[in-house]
């Protein structure tokens, strides 16, 4: 490389060559550089999927791909609430990126694959699509996550799964926003946060009154109603029984919009290209799901796989953002040295590493569960237990796992132009929606509470490590004598749940991950005396193998 000034061009502007900058991180296969992912996807049995998922990698990784989430996070969505003749429409107008990212992702089974073919593994084989397309474009996931998680309480019913079932197991998106009898695919909405409260849902003031033909009309508000082109939506309402759960077509079959009134858009902090309302029910035609003022319990089944798929999120925005960072470095220079191989940044890249890794396992744990719990009692409990420990933990620690990747670029990952700055704006959000840190470690205790062979089922979980590092099995006698005591003291749930989440994820590393990740994250995270920010990581690790198994592209 010269440092001599090029010619200035025909206009005379050029003073300097680009040096010093990486390749852009672009059409690679995100699967295939993922080493973590590949070895979860294989421990959980689905390795079977790994064809697609290098199809999926590849599409992911594309710089057409990362085009279109530029696209779609750039122009944003707009609220069409009247034509131009002044009647109500209430649609949302998207650039076409929207459009063909959701036909690509669901294409590629992120709502099916699981359902369609229920074989060992075909969970976890669904999650690492979806955790890949969480890469590709995060705002998508959202109608993904909701669509693919409405399968099980719409398919407890006859008459709705018959209407909708078809659909909604669709590979082939049908972005139109008309009534679904024309279309090939359909996603679902979930409407159930008002003003008054979005955690305590027995507040619900939205009403549900009978109609004579065994319809409901609604009427009331929702605060949050995102994605509101879906085609059809779950949403809580009144009745005289209690709160209950109802089934709403976006259209009617007349093929006139349902009486849902959009008000606005929310102007959002991140999750940008996805549109996120408040609505108006103004007598929308519904139909009851479920056993009436037990709405609460149904619409919150389908709360644990958006929990998961919350897990599975952040985790996978933890390794987009740790995937960046480690590219940057490795080509980036600062004072004579690439920045991979001064021991600080090493350090930092491999706490990072660590961190995202750590999360992966964990939220890939209960998807695995799912996967197993028809044949097996324990892990259904585990499950129970588990998925919320997960949704806490990993979308709890993905926000200063990406404000730290972040910085690994200096100044250029601060810039719009660069991913990191939209991952920055997103990282936060998993950790609100389908319960808020509270919430959640509320509904841990809660569990123990009522169930409490989920906590047998959970010790049993964390004794599959036992014998094989000492640190390990010194912090799980602590936290074994510690239990009793922790459970009963809800100001103390938050200790208590990440106590369990650190424990879960050192066990899983001793037992699937390669040596060197193990030793890292028992030495750091078990042993005691690391701080909680990114580059602490004792003297004697190999840092520089933890933070390479991270870099996507060698070279
Ligand atoms: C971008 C976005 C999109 C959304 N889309 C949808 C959607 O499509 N459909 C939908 O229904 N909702 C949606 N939501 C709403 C979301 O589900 C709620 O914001 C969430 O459930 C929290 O409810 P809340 O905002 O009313 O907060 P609150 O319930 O008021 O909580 C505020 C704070 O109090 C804490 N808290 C609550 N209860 C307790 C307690 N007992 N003890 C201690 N602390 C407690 C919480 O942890 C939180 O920190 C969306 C939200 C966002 C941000």
């Amino acid at each position: 490389m010269s440092a001599a000034l090029p010619a200035p061009d025909l206009h005379g502007y050029a003073t300097h060559e680009v040096l010093n900058q990486p390749p852009p991180l672009a059409d690679y296969d995100a699967y295939a550089t993922d080493r973590a992912l590949g070895d979860i996807v294989r421990a959980f049995g689905a390795g079977w999927a790994a064809e697609r998922l290098h199809e999926t990698g590849r599409t992911v990784g594309s710089a057409h791909v990362q085009e279109l989430a530029r696209a779609a996070n750039r122009v944003l969505p707009e609220l069409r609430s009247h034509d131009r003749f002044g009647n109500r429409v209430d649609r949302i107008d998207f650039h076409p990126a929207w459009h063909e990212l959701m036909g690509l992702a669901i294409g590629q089974g992120t709502v099916s694959l699981a359902w369609r073919d229920p074989r060992p593994g075909a969970q976890v084989a669904r999650g690492a699509v979806f955790y890949l397309w969480n890469q590709g474009e995060a705002g998508i996931c959202c109608p993904i996550e909701m669509t693919y998680s409405a399968v099980p309480v719409l398919r407890r019913d006859p008459a709705r799964w018959a209407e909708w079932g078809e659909l909604i197991l669709s590979d082939r998106y049908d972005g139109r926003q008309i009534r679904a009898g024309e279309k090939t695919g359909a996603t679902v909405g979930m409407a159930m946060t008002e003003k008054q409260g979005g955690s305590d849902l027995r507040q619900t003031q939205t009403a549900a009154t009978p109609n004579r033909d065994g319809t409901w009309s609604i009427t009331g508000h929702k605060w949050f109603f995102s994605v509101p082109q879906s085609d059809v939506f779950l949403t809580l309402a009144r009745t005289p029984e209690g709160v209950s759960c109802f089934v709403v077509a976006g259209w009617l079959p007349d093929g006139s919009r349902n009486r849902l009134q959009l008000q606005r858009l929310k102007d959002k902090c991140g999750n940008r290209s996805n549109a996120s309302s408040e609505v108006e029910f103004r007598g929308a035609i519904a139909h009851l799901i479920g056993e009436p003022g037990r709405g609460i319990r149904t619409g919150l089944s389908m709360n644990h796989h958006t929990r998961l798929d919350c897990a599975l999120g952040s985790a996978a925005l933890m390794r987009q953002a740790v995937a960046q960072a480690a590219h940057h470095v490795s080509h980036r220079r600062a004072f004579q040295r690439t920045l991979i191989d001064q021991p600080i940044m090493q350090n930092v890249v491999a706490d990072l590493a660590l961190e995202a890794e750590a999360a992966a396992w964990l939220a890939f744990r209960f998807v695995a569960a799912l996967d197993r719990e028809g044949g097996s009692e324990r892990e259904r409990l585990l499950g129970r237990i588990g998925a919320p420990i997960a949704k806490y933990w990993v979308c709890k620690r993905v926000t200063p796992v990406v404000a730290e990747a972040l910085e690994c670029h200096g100044g250029n990952g601060f810039i719009e132009d660069h991913v990191m700055a939209r991952l920055y704006r997103e990282a936060p959000l998993n950790g609100i929606w389908e319960g808020t840190g509270n919430v959640i470690c509320l509904d841990v205790l809660r569990s123990m509470e009522r169930e409490p062979d989920c906590v047998s089922a959970l010790l049993d979980e964390l004794r599959e490590a036992k014998g094989t590092d000492r640190r390990y099995d010194a912090a799980l006698a602590g936290f074994e004598a510690d239990l009793p005591d922790l459970r009963r003291r809800e100001g103390q749930a938050r200790r208590l749940v990440e106590r369990i989440a650190v424990l879960l994820q050192a066990g899983l590393l001793l037992r699937h991950a390669p040596a060197e990740m193990a030793d890292a994250f028992l030495a750091s995270r078990v042993a005691g005396g690391w701080s909680g920010h990114f580059g602490d990581l004792p003297a004697g690790i190999d840092a520089g193998a933890v933070a390479r198994r991270a870099v996507p592209l060698a070279g």
